[in-house]
């Protein structure tokens, strides 16, 4: 039988915004070390926006976009959806393409007035064999700034550099000092570039980063630390994030993420902050010092 303090335990929780599976999952909380963040849509907004073009110029950076918000129609990544807004604001019409395709953790691809056209990141690039000789610099300043490159590319060349930059939440900072604070240590884990996740992470005080990782990378770094004796805590929003939360040894999802991930989860937290993970581990260590 489920002891009383649990029950109310997750009574608790679930007025905090903290929906628990189970009882075991509360309890199991109490016992992490590592929480490991993935970056985007959970330190960050998930709602990013297209800041900068660089292209030969306003003819070519239209035509650029135009191409761009047509290759992303059938994605939901944050990544796209911020060059479709982008696109739009400018009046700009989506064109017919066909053959889509989402490559994760590289960007997608599709056919589009004859011609096969690549919209991702420099992993993306190189696979299809383009040079970034010429594009160093532009890809410099957007490090700088912590943007995330995404660069247009058809068979031949590449034709233009997106600038694309996510706002860090609210909370996130005081959030993850508060953890550290209770001895946590916290990991970034992300499929974004080491620069930018390096940015990000320096403005919220995490030392440790996983980036560049694809998406099956992410639960062997989970696996990774539980094998050298660590208890792991995960949170994440994404598809891509989804077998890490499943394997962690607590999964914690941002509400307003994916269904994947939900489903993958022990823990969600209602809406897109994550202080509930911190209030969770509270409840869980009052639940269980009741019972021990
Ligand atoms: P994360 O959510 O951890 O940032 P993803 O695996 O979703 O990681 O993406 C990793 C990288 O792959 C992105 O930073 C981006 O460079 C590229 N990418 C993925 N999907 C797209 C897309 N739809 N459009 C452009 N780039 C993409
Ligand atoms: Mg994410």
């Amino acid at each position: 039988a489920t002891p009383i303090s649990i029950i109310t335990g997750v009574g608790k929780a679930a007025q905090s915004g903290i929906l628990v599976r189970n009882g075991e999952s509360l309890q199991s909380i109490a016992d992490v070390d590592i929480i490991v963040l993935d970056k985007t849509g959970t330190i960050t907004q998930g709602k990013s926006t297209l800041n900068v073009t660089h292209a030969a110029d306003t003819t070519t950076e239209n035509r650029c976009l135009q191409i761009a918000a047509s290759l992303e129609q059938g994605s939901e990544h944050p990544l796209g959806l911020a060059i479709r807004e982008a696109s739009s604001e400018r009046g700009l019409k989506e064109l017919a393409c066909s053959g889509f395709e989402a490559i994760a953790g590289h960007g997608v691809q599709a056919e589009l007035e004859g011609s096969t056209w690549y919209l991702g990141n420099t992993r993306m690039m190189a696979q299809i064999g383009l040079s970034l000789e010429s594009w160093e610099s532009a890809l410099s300043e957007l490090d700088q700034h912590g943007q995330t490159p995404v660069f247009l590319a058809d068979e031949h060349s590449i034709h233009a550099l997106f600038g694309v930059a996510d706002a860090i939440k609210e909370d996130a900072k005081t959030c993850i000092r508060a953890l550290q604070q209770q001895g946590l240590e916290v990991i970034m884990l992300t499929g974004d570039r080491q620069q930018v996740a390096e940015h990000i992470a320096q403005q919220v005080g995490i030392k440790k980063v996983y980036a560049e990782v694809l998406p099956a990378g992410k639960s062997e770094v989970i696996a990774g630390l539980q094998e050298s004796g660590h208890k792991v805590a995960m949170v994440g929003d994404g598809i891509n994030d989804a077998p890490a939360l499943a394997l962690a040894d607590v999964g914690v999802a941002i509400g307003a993420g994916t269904d994947v991930a939900i489903a993958a989860s022990d823990i969600t937290l209602i809406g897109s902050s994550f202080s509930g993970v911190k209030k969770a581990i509270g409840i869980s260590k009052a639940t269980t010092r009741n019972i021990r």
